[in-house]
């Protein structure tokens, strides 16, 4: 198939737009330069000719419109523009990674490669995709341009996903808002990971996007006016100064906009810094920049009084992405609190166009000193160099280090070791050895004695002080945020945990077998729900590890089966009713995707909410196929989990047209409810009686404490839908003294 006359011109004028863009920055300043990006193009649009794009378009304006993100909008250079044109041409033709060197050059097609192999990381399955997963971070750790062409090809893929069909936008802002946010994020790509949460959220919470986006237009006269109001003095003194500068007013992003309504459960109106004020200065040779920068903050003092907590000095330590800038929140007129950002221009084209500028300045500037984007590079490489059982986990650890800043100790011998903000003498330890962590019992942390736990801040002196009969326990995983600790600690529950679960299972078949009684399912059945196991690896470790002592399994095995669990499986599966007696307790029996619970008739795909979400009736919801047990788990739209499957398992979700609320008004939901209010005498009472018997509803669990005349309480009820909750929870506000009423989201 060849090209229309229409695709012809289509495709001329966005290849001129790049031709454009690298003239502007001057990336190709020899003909051979030209020669090179030409080739690429030509090379392109002939390996996917014949190919359209979901939306229509011939499918090379792709590839160009990849390469002109990374030179206008990350400002990379040549060889990338060359990597991005031909990123698919290995994926999608029958071209080979060989062409590609001999064509271009063995950079290229490394480059071309490492992308190649990007792009199986979210289609391949569980095992394999993690592995193409560390393949891709090898690939960054040598050539960080992959990725950031990775996240280029994403961004367009994002801005056109219109174009594909629902499951599969579920699967894409999911695997965007898992991994590619974060990336960016941490690579200083502030712009790009901005547009990117906007337009997961726009696909995903299109209501709440197009509302938002809305009032931002709504307000926007009023907020110009404003603006112009507080910038004036400010402009006054500046130019009486002399600086040469660009003073702006940013609004946030609707999904920063967003994010902080659902934090704060504040509207849009109360959102008070809807905007921020900033000024781009060009610094002189002399004095410093960094002084320049405090000339330009006291400048603005000087007018307006700032809020002394508010200050952030990311010149003096700048952000682990890089990231400078001098923060500050004023008093502007009218009472209202503004932020302003001042910075150089070196400083703004860094917190732009992150990494690339970095490059840029980094060999222009005299400290040769490795900074913090180099130091994290190495730390990535370093985890990947110490092999791992479980890929998924390391991505999951990996991910986790994505947002973190740091905070900088010193070993009693005075060199400096960086953590991530939150790291505990744990983290310490293993940073300077597994053996040292495994064996960790506390440390003195400034001559201090303190224990292993201890959370660390910059500037502390820590020595780990050690125990050969010490060893890792379970507990400290909640200790610990690099994943080099997590990891370590992981592998010896590991090993410790397959120890005790061979020894378990054959304790368990010696002390049955003394009874008679052989090893099944049908056993297993009983005895879990009786030790609180939620899997029969649990029972064996726990067996195995002597926590489960196996004492009165004579008495079990009389009993008959639990009744406990069958009934749990009622209130779970839609169409059947709940029994007026539900005692139980669901956190003892969690919903268990062992084989060994097996599901009653098996035509139908069999329903399951989400306990990690409590989906009820009315709420948006996305269906996961299990793949072990076939079940459909329906979470919330919002839930983390959720996006954390979608991301690693996006076939397996299913269409939201084919998840329907049952109308089956029998079945209730579990949903958890948060209240505050002032402590006086009797409201608990009008509170049950409200819900017990005004609303007949059945409550499974309240707690509430009461401090200082204030009583926090939550409130776990069975629901039928959404409308039925909401009803009640209004009613509750009317309730005298209950100041906030809330369903608990568990995302
Ligand atoms: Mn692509």
């Amino acid at each position: 198939m060849e090209y229309s006359p229409a695709d012809e011109i289509l495709i001329e004028e966005k290849w001129q737009e790049l031709v454009e863009a690298c003239r502007k920055a001057k990336i190709c300043r020899r003909d051979d330069d030209w020669q090179f990006v030409r080739r690429a193009y030509f090379l392109a649009k002939e390996a996917h000719k014949g190919v359209r794009r979901r939306s229509g378009e011939p499918y090379v304006i792709h590839p160009i419109e990849v390469a002109l993100i990374a030179v206008r909008e990350i400002g990379l250079g040549k060889k990338s523009v060359v990597a991005a044109l031909l990123h698919d041409v290995v994926e999608d033709t029958d071209y080979t990674v060989e062409d590609i060197a001999h064509a271009f050059s063995p950079k290229i097609a490394s480059m071309v490669d490492g992308l190649t192999k990007m792009s199986g990381v979210f289609n391949a399955d569980s095992s394999e995709q993690a592995e193409y997963f560390r393949k891709v971070l090898l690939t960054l750790s040598d050539d960080v341009r992959v990725i950031i062409i990775k996240i280029a090809d994403r961004l367009h893929n994002m801005r056109t996903l219109g174009a594909m069909p629902h499951n599969k936008q579920i699967k894409i802002t999911s695997e965007t808002i898992y991994l590619f946010v974060p990336l960016a994020y941490r690579l200083g790509l502030h712009a790009i990971k901005s547009e990117l949460e906007d337009l997961c959220m726009k696909y995903r919470f299109p209501e709440e996007y197009a509302a938002i986006q809305q009032k931002i237009e709504d307000t926007r006269g009023e907020r110009q006016q404003y603006i112009e109001r507080f910038m004036a003095p400010i402009r006054e003194v500046l130019d009486r100064n002399k600086f040469q500068y660009e003073m702006t007013a940013r609004v946030k992003s609707v999904y920063s906009i967003w994010n902080k309504m659902r934090r704060k459960e504040i509207p849009f109106e109360e959102v008070y810094d809807l905007f921020a004020i900033r000024i781009v200065f060009k610094a002189l040779p002399f004095p410093s920049e960094k002084t320049q920068c405090w000339q330009v903050y006291s400048c603005v003092t000087d007018i307006y009084t700032p809020k002394p907590d508010r200050l952030r000095d990311w010149i003096s330590i700048p952000k682990s992405n890089g990231y400078e800038a001098l923060h500050s929140t004023v008093m502007g007129p009218d009472g209202i609190w503004v932020e302003v950002q001042v910075r150089t221009e070196r400083m703004d084209d860094i917190a732009e166009r992150g990494f690339a500028a970095h490059w840029k300045y980094k060999h222009a500037s005299i400290a040769a000193e490795e900074d913090g984007l180099d130091k994290w590079l190495k730390k990535v490489r370093d985890a990947l160099n110490s092999p791992t059982e479980n890929a998924l986990e390391f991505l999951d650890n990996f991910k986790l280090s994505l947002y973190k800043s740091d905070v900088v100790v010193f070993t009693p011998k005075g060199e400096p070791q960086s953590l991530p903000y939150g790291a505990t003498v744990l983290d310490f330890a293993y940073e300077i050895h597994t053996k040292i962590g495994d064996h960790a019992i506390g440390a003195k942390i400034n001559h201090r004695t303190m224990p292993v736990t201890a959370r660390l801040n910059s500037g502390d002196q820590v020595e780990v002080i050690t125990a050969d009969n010490a060893h890792p326990k379970a507990e400290w995983l909640d200790a610990v945020v690099t994943s080099k600790a997590r990891q370590a600690i992981q592998d010896f529950l590991k090993r410790e945990h397959d120890n005790n679960l061979d020894y378990g299972m054959e304790l368990l078949q010696q002390r049955l077998a003394e009874h008679n009684v052989t090893l099944s399912g049908r056993v297993l059945r009983k005895l879990m729900p009786a030790y609180d196991c939620r899997n029969k690896d649990e029972l064996y470790s726990k067996i195995g590890a002597g926590i489960i002592k196996l004492d009165n399994l004579d008495k079990l095995l009389k009993e008959n089966s639990s009744r406990k669990i069958l009934k749990f499986w009622k209130l779970l599966i839609p169409g059947s009713t709940v029994e007026e007696d539900a005692d139980i307790d669901l956190d003892d029996e969690a919903v268990s995707l062992d084989d060994t619970v097996v599901a009653e008739d098996g035509d139908e795909p069999e329903f399951v909410m989400a306990e990690c979400c409590e989906p009820i009736p009315g709420d948006r919801v996305v269906g996961y196929r299990d793949p072990q047990s076939g079940r459909i788990i329906v979470h919330k739209s919002t839930c983390d989990t959720l996006i954390r499957l979608a991301a690693q398992f996006g076939d397996n979700i299913i269409k939201e047209e084919d998840i329907k609320w049952s109308q089956q008004k029998a079945v209730s939901y579990l949903a958890s409810v948060e209240i505050r209010g002032i402590d006086r005498t009797g409201i608990i009472l009008d509170l049950t009686k409200l819900i017990t018997q005004d609303f007949s509803i059945n409550m499974r669990a309240i707690s509430v404490q009461s401090h200082d005349g204030i009583f926090e309480g939550t409130i776990s009820i069975y629901v039928q839908d959404i409308d039925s909750l909401n009803a009640l929870l209004d009613n509750i506000r009317k309730i005298k003294g209950i100041d906030r009423v809330k369903r608990l989201l568990n995302t």
